[in-house]
């Protein structure tokens, strides 16, 4: 017996040990907008237009021990924003729309990089848009306003930040720098700018500021519209664990922001959100691999800050037909430009554009389109196309009325709806594995995030 009861303690030890392992590699990736249907249309997506992906199209996050969602209003509206959300998910606070790194009366409060990094890890930032984003600021900065491009930018360089990564800088233009005066400003912080994902492999003892090979990008290139060669966001993750890796002896924290999904979802543009899904989804795959060298050591953790759109998966009919969207061949921005060479070129005439339509979307040909569909598009050329350039203007992009509408068309054609051109008030996702999972069964707010992390890594973040 007694035999028995020392061979049960010894186990309990063993598996109290193993619980309590600490977390020394912690990623974060953050799908800017990316609701539960985001993700879930994305995997019946991909099993209909994509047979060639392994596991049905499967994601590599949807299957990870815990697979929850998270409340996320912030202290001024049950409808976030990102830099609200931001600072939720990088300090544990609620705060007013609009705000950055600071609680509702404007307090600054410490965020998760400034906590890990004071503990010897390393930090890394990634998004696939401007490095001084609302998403990427929330977790190296602390202003009142999202906006304050300039003064986010100068605190990337004086804060904890070993690697940062992003499309370009953003700025304002009443500060009177532009990105270029930004990079010199970099240099002069010491920091190592890259413009090609390659060159960090060589970086040695230096912190670096990776950008894309072109400042005026806002964003790196949508997942579908990118050719051969393009820089995409797993370049990104990829350029930053192999930094981290090398750099860190006491372990890292990677925050990747998917920020494009939240951009096409504020244009309602399905295959799109979809396509940058699934090059977060890659992203992650990089984790994962990382993850099989050091399982004991290492967590994963895929959340969104908001859902933007209120994407509706089978609005009507008890129907979903995904494989129609197998023919939309690059996003709304693309078709958008594709209009305004048309207008360049003179080609306005209902045939010009019949022959784009049918190119761009599959339309006649692969996607049968209804009278009164086919009704709407041609009295939207006639108004919109033909004699003069009516734009729906989104948050971030400006898209010819005509290519909203054929995108509307084919979206409804799949049975996929949109209630809105901006963020609802939904929850939102949240996947975890890894080292301190244990810390993360009681999440109920997004909010309870960051102090998992904090509490995986073996402290704690008191704000
Ligand atoms: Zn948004």
């Amino acid at each position: 017996m007694k035999r028995v009861l020392s061979f049960v303690t010894v186990l309990l030890l063993c598996l109290g040990t193993a619980q309590a392992q600490q977390a020394k590699y912690i990623f974060l990736f953050i799908g800017d907008g990316m609701g539960i249907n985001h993700v879930y249309g994305t995997e019946l997506y991909n099993a209909s237009v994509h047979p060639e992906m392994p596991n049905e199209g499967r994601l590599s996050f949807t299957r990870f021990p815990i697979r929850t969602f998270v409340t996320n209003h912030s202290a001024s509206s049950l409808v976030t924003d990102s830099s609200a959300a931001a600072t939720s998910l990088a300090a544990g606070v609620k705060t007013v729309n609009g705000y950055m790194g600071v609680d509702a009366e404007k307090r600054s409060v410490k965020n998760i990089t400034e906590l890990l990094s004071e503990r010897g890890m390393k930090v890394g930032v990634v998004t696939n848009v401007g490095v001084n984003h609302a998403t990427p600021s929330a977790f190296y900065s602390h202003n009142e306003s999202r906006s304050n491009y300039g003064n986010l930018f100068e605190q990337l360089l004086s804060s904890e930040v070993d690697f940062a990564a992003g499309s370009t800088v953003l700025y304002k233009k009443r500060d009177g720098l532009l990105p270029k005066d930004y990079v010199e400003k970099a240099k002069q912080a010491n920091m190592k700018v890259l413009q090609d994902p390659k060159a960090a492999g060589k970086v040695r003892g230096k912190r670096v500021l990776l950008l894309s090979d072109d400042l005026s990008r806002k964003a790196l290139k949508y997942a579908n519209d990118c050719t051969e060669g393009d820089i995409t966001l797993m370049d990104y993750t990829d350029a930053a664990i192999s930094y981290l890796e090398r750099e860190s002896k006491d372990g890292f924290f990677l925050m990747v922001e998917a920020g494009h999904i939240d951009y096409c979802a504020h244009d309602n543009d399905a295959v799109t959100t979809f396509e940058e899904v699934n090059h977060l989804s890659k992203s992650v795959d990089m984790a994962l691999e990382f993850y099989a060298k050091h399982p004991d050591e290492t967590l994963i953790i895929v959340t969104a800050d908001h859902e933007t759109g209120g994407m509706n998966l089978g609005y009507k009919n008890y129907k979903m037909n995904m494989e129609r969207l197998a023919w939309q061949k690059g996003s709304i921005s693309a078709l958008t430009d594709k209009m305004g060479a048309m207008r360049e070129q003179g080609k306005t005439s209902w045939e010009d554009m019949v022959a784009l339509l049918k190119s761009e979307l599959g339309f006649w040909e692969h996607v049968r389109l209804r009278s009164k569909d086919e009704q709407s598009l041609r009295k939207a050329f006639d108004k919109s196309f033909a004699q003069n350039s009516d734009k729906v203007v989104s948050l971030y992009n400006v898209n010819e009325k005509l290519a909203s509408l054929a995108i509307e068309i084919l979206n409804k054609r799949a049975y996929i709806a949109w209630i809105s051109l901006n963020h609802t008030g939904m929850q939102v996702p949240l996947f975890i594995k890894g080292a301190g999972i244990e810390h993360f069964y009681n999440c109920y707010d997004q909010t309870d995030v960051p102090k998992g992390i904090a509490r995986a890594a073996g402290t704690e973040l008191n704000n």
